[in-house]
């Protein structure tokens, strides 16, 4: 366990740094690397020693205490994921990841999908072969899907996307109609970077977020990263000309580094010191982004701040204008800059797109025609370049295929944890005094604290005593967009 901890300690720095550090240039040998580190691991995983030793355990997983058996369960699964592919193929594969990474960027900023296209395509056969390999039986994205949230498939999302459309095509009409009330120019100023720099900090400081086990990086696509409880990395992207931009980004990945950093310490050196699943993960994220971070009481806490340093870009702005300015709803081509409301469209559109990519009933030519075709359907806007199209996020890049969905679940999840701990704490009184201990402790207690001890649907009850529910979610929104509009 020490060694794997260690292998993926060594090859997460290794992409950290890549992100962060490495020179364009560097991008094949990085690849080769990743090729040769990740046969060490393929082999790791499926010695025969490591096979027999977890078989012998999950034999008598009923005679071992609660972590133990929680560790044999996830090294049984995870054997089982890799040991069914053959080590070329896997090796390969992970290669293939290593060098898409860098493709993309360059035809991101060239706007040239052709370019990527081939990466993307081999990367999708490969998923979709892994997958069959895994569960030859089961239908290929329900088994994608399944990896980022248990029990999540095709037939539950479907469900659960259409209980949200309905619900929220109406406010997105309503709001539209009446975008002209909310004015948000002010947002769009100049805001030099070193000011918005120290806004990030007061912000990380203010979510309670620990300096000594948490920085904070830049990169062109923000994401977290964490090697233990003790070494979590946030990363933001600051843009002069969008105040909001970097300041959600870094709320939403300091969402994600509070769950890594409150692991119980009876987990320290587990694998299941992290979070419970990327659904989970995305909860914490878009609480503290959206519910927490979008509410009136957070803006009022953060706001006398943010005037401190930039008097003259928000002159007579005042937090209400400020709270209703960054609660704008408007159709938009950016989901990492949507607001709360058209957002889950966004992830909706990646989900049908990855069902037909994955299902094979969509080749990766059509790909960013049907693309702007969707984006006409769901938000009736359509992208001119593929750079605002199908070529906008790192996923797909990284090999992700079956993780969007959890975006939208997450948020479903927080909107119903949200609700469970009003009972118990004024989460509003106490954000609005820009004390957030209340709040991190009860989480703490309710989710963080396990890792991966619980699973998800376990997490859910054990914080709302109840299963999950979409309708929180539902009222939540219709609450939040009927109040900010008066619809
Ligand atoms: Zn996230």
């Amino acid at each position: 366990m020490k060694k794997k901890q260690a292998y993926r300690h060594a090859t997460g720095v290794m992409y950290y740094d890549m992100e962060t550090a490495m020179p364009k240039g560097g991008a094949e040998d990085f690849a080769k690397t990743m090729g040769v580190l990740s046969e060490e691991i393929y082999k790791m995983e499926t010695s025969e020693e490591l096979k027999a030793l977890v078989a012998e355990l999950y034999e008598h997983k009923d005679e071992l205490d609660e972590i133990t058996r929680r560790e044999v369960e996830e090294h049984q699964e995870s054997i089982a994921r890799i040991a069914c592919i053959p080590m070329e193929e896997y090796v390969d594969y992970e290669s293939t990841v290593s060098m898409a990474s860098s493709v993309w960027q360059k035809a991101k900023q060239e706007n040239d999908y052709k370019l990527f296209e081939p990466y993307l395509k081999k990367l999708i056969d490969y998923n979709r072969k892994f997958a069959l390999y895994y569960a030859p039986e089961k239908d290929p994205y329900d088994t994608l899907l399944d990896q980022y949230e248990k029990g999540m498939n095709r037939e539950m999302l479907d469900r659960f996307f259409d209980e949200i459309a309905k619900a929220f095509r109406p406010l997105v009409e309503k709001t539209a109609a009446k975008r002209d009330e909310i004015d948000d120019s002010f947002l769009f100023k100049n805001y030099p970077i070193d000011l918005q720099d120290k806004l990030s900090r007061e912000v990380m400081q203010l979510m309670g977020i620990d300096g000594n086990y948490c920085t904070l990086g830049e990169v062109e696509h923000p994401f977290t990263d964490n090697y233990s409880k003790h070494d979590v990395r946030i990363t933001t992207h600051y843009h002069e000309d969008m105040l909001a931009s970097s300041f959600y980004s870094v709320v939403h990945e300091g969402g994600h580094a509070l769950y890594e950093l409150n692991t119980g310490d009876e987990l320290i050196g587990s694998p299941l010191a992290s979070g419970a699943s990327m659904g989970m993960h995305e909860s914490q994220s878009r609480l503290f982004e959206n519910i927490i971070g979008r509410s009136y009481a957070f803006v009022k806490a953060i706001y006398p701040k943010i005037l401190a340093l930039f008097p003259e870009q928000l002159k007579g702005i005042t937090d209400v204008d400020f709270y209703r300015a960054v609660n704008k709803s408007v159709p938009s081509l950016i989901r990492t800059e949507a607001d709360e409301l058209t957002y889950c469209f966004h992830v909706m559109i990646r989900y049908e797109l990855e069902k037909q990519l994955i299902g094979g009933t969509l080749s990766t030519e059509e790909l960013p025609e049907k693309w702007k075709e969707l984006y006409e359907k769901y938000l009736g806007i359509r992208p001119e370049t593929d750079t605002e199209g199908c070529l906008q996020d790192s996923h797909w890049a990284g090999g992700s295929f079956g993780y969007f969905p959890s975006y939208a679940i997450g948020s479903a999840y927080g909107a119903q944890i949200m609700e469970s701990m009003k009972k118990d704490v004024d989460v509003d009184a106490c954000v609005a005094k820009g004390d957030l201990s209340p709040v991190n402790a009860w989480i703490t207690e309710k989710i963080w604290k396990y890792g991966m001890l619980k699973k998800p649907a376990e997490l859910i009850r054990n914080a709302c005593g109840a299963a999950f529910d979409p309708k929180y979610y539902v009222d939540y929104m219709t609450k939040k967009y009927n109040q900010l509009y008066k619809l």
